[in-house]
């Protein structure tokens, strides 16, 4: 078989380092490329039928294309899924016109909000008009086939939806169960329970944007909420499936080794690295 998932981004929308920003980690990122980290992406591919797919189009696309490329040389990219109008989810579209790679009706998964929002507004609505992606709505809760060997089932979540309403994913291979969330405002607000949820996935990959209230000084938490990482730990102490958290902001201390890191590991759960990867058979 060779049903597979890859991690190929794992920091918040504004990447790491974060324009404009000259705080200590995005300085130390600037100055070591090994420091720096992709938007949070995830990879798929059957190398059955030798097909690969992207969830989120973000600003990183081109490295991530190419990581997984060089992860799986036979296996063409067949779509992309996108989770919400939010720039590192959805700005990577801009690779796919015609000022660069011209791509010809590759498919894209949305909501039908996140549709309607594309076809409306320029310049995203030229990829459709020129025939570079063909719009593919998924239905609340409906499952799309990607190939015989794998599915994705469209899970909404709450979140600050400006364009466009939020969607989770599950990624379903043969044997395995992997669900992919970067985004969303807090766990109370969804309509199901995170711990019952995660114990029913292999893996899950879980917003871990902010590791705490006070890493934002002069920013207002509530304006860009988010379930701080020591409240989502808390929920998931313990559980048996393997947790990695992903779309670290610029500011959270999870990105380098520390006693932050150290105590999220001893609650069970991990944070994500690019090139982690998953069989799903
Ligand atoms: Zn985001
Ligand atoms: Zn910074
Ligand atoms: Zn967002």
């Amino acid at each position: 078989m060779g049903v597979e998932a890859i991690l190929l981004g794992t920091a918040q929308d504004g990447g790491l380092p974060q324009a404009g920003c000259y705080c200590a980690q995005c300085e130390l990122a600037r100055a070591d490329p090994a420091q720096r980290k992709w938007v949070a992406c995830l990879g798929l591919v059957d190398r059955v039928t030798r097909q690969g797919w992207l969830i989120d189009a973000t600003p990183d696309l081109g490295e991530q294309l190419h990581a997984l490329h060089d992860w799986a040389p036979d296996c063409s990219l067949a779509g992309i899924a996108l989770s919400h109008a939010h720039i590192g989810h959805y700005a990577g579209l801009i690779h796919l016109g015609r000022e660069a790679w011209n791509t010809q009706d590759l498919p894209v998964y949305v909501s039908r909000k996140m549709a309607d929002w594309i076809r409306q507004n320029a310049p995203w609505s030229q990829l459709v008009g020129l025939g570079n992606i063909q719009l593919h709505r998924l239905t609340v809760g409906g499952e799309v086939e990607l190939s015989p060997n794998l599915s994705l089932q469209a899970v909404p979540v709450p979140h600050r939806g400006e364009f466009s309403d939020t969607l989770a994913f599950v990624v379903r291979g043969p044997a395995r169960q992997l669900f992919y969330c970067p985004d969303v405002d807090g766990w109370d607000l969804w309509e199901h329970d995170l711990r019952r949820w995660v114990a029913g996935m292999d893996v899950a990959l879980l917003d871990g944007t902010f590791f705490s209230a006070d890493e934002l000084p002069g920013r207002d938490l509530s304006q860009i909420p988010h379930p701080l990482v020591t409240d989502t730990a808390r929920r998931l102490a313990g559980a048996s499936s393997e947790i990695w958290l992903i779309h670290l902001n610029h500011s959270n201390p999870l990105h380098r080794p520390g006693p932050e890191r150290d105590w999220l590991e001893k609650q069970g759960l991990g944070v994500g690295v690019v090139g982690m990867r998953w069989r799903l058979d």
